[in-house]
């Protein structure tokens, strides 16, 4: 039997979900900060600064490696290193499908990024964390990819830089994401030993279990401004302690003010900063030396 209706072709063509925004969205955006409008062509080349008042936008870690190395260029590295689910843990969502959607999300393999190249013509071993990935949360895979990068710079004896962005261990691994904690931190031990420099950026916001590891390990820790950077957040501390917190308390100027960081600099500067720490302690004559040194430590340790 024919349909007693037949609908009409719609007047109106319909625009795919993913395109359905106003144009001029996307050309401004508002600062967090100082709320001025920014053209967001110019945030790009600003490296996502505002020119009004310098604060700074939280970025994504390829954004970050991108930054970074020479021409933009490196090689990712260990993206097959990705979380299971030994404990089969569900919250509001089983974890493989909190794994996936954030996968799906943040178009990353997991919570940080392994990569090589060159900075200033140094060969560098850098990780980026990115906040989108559950939070930069720190599972195994996260600290046994820390792990990884800094066996890699022990091997081709290179510097490690990391940019840490994280709120802590990841829940949904339990006691296996503390362990990482002590694990990143021998492994980290192990560059010292070899007299190998590991430089930690502390990006917004640096807190928990990844704080009170890898982010605090530095030999040079730097943090941008105004970056939130602790182990428990200020409303847990003000409940414990019972007593109002200074203001900027947790805040990258307040950090350094107690000694707790070397250097504020502002990601407009980072790049030409680090490459100005690698030429001093990735000296040539430096590390003929060290090569030396080591070389006597590993005939003692055989006796
Ligand atoms: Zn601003």
């Amino acid at each position: 039997m024919p349909p007693w209706f037949r609908k009409k072709t719609p007047k109106i063509e319909s625009v795919p979900v993913e395109e359905r925004r106003v144009r001029t969205e996307n050309v401004f955006v508002k600062c967090e900060q100082c709320e001025a409008p920014l053209y967001k062509r110019d945030l790009e080349e600003a490296l996502q600064v505002c020119q009004h008042c310098g604060y700074h936008f939280r970025i994504g870690a390829r954004e970050r490696l991108a930054m970074f190395f020479d021409d933009g260029a490196y090689q990712e590295l260990d993206a097959e290193v990705v979380s299971a689910d030994p404990l089969e843990f569900v919250d509001s969502k089983p974890y493989p499908e909190r794994l996936e959607q954030a996968r799906r999300v943040s178009g990353l393999p997991e919570a940080i990024i392994n990569a090589r190249g060159k900075v200033g013509g140094h060969l560098v071993f850098a990780g980026a964390m990115d906040m989108l990935f559950i939070g930069g949360s720190m599972g195994s895979a996260v600290g046994e990819k820390v792990t990884r990068l800094v066996e890699r710079a022990l091997e081709k004896r290179a510097a490690v830089v990391i940019f840490s962005a994280s709120g802590g261990a990841r829940m949904q691994e339990g006691t296996l994401s503390l362990m990482q904690m002590a694990k990143v931190a021998a492994a980290l031990a192990r560059l010292d030993d070899a007299q190998l420099p590991y430089i930690s950026v502390l990006t917004d916001p640096t807190t928990g279990g990844v704080t009170a590891s890898f982010a605090m390990l530095g030999d040079v820790i730097i943090a941008e401004p105004k970056a939130l950077i602790g182990f428990a957040g200020p409303r847990v501390i003000e409940q414990t302690i019972r007593e109002k917190l200074p203001e900027n308390f947790q805040r990258s100027e307040f950090l350094l003010e107690h000694g707790m960081i070397d250097a504020i600099v502002d990601r407009r500067e980072m790049r030409a900063f680090i490459i100005k720490l690698l030429g001093f302690m990735m000296n040539p004559e430096i590390t003929r030396e060290t090569e030396a040194e080591v070389g006597v430590k590993q005939v003692n340790s055989k006796w």
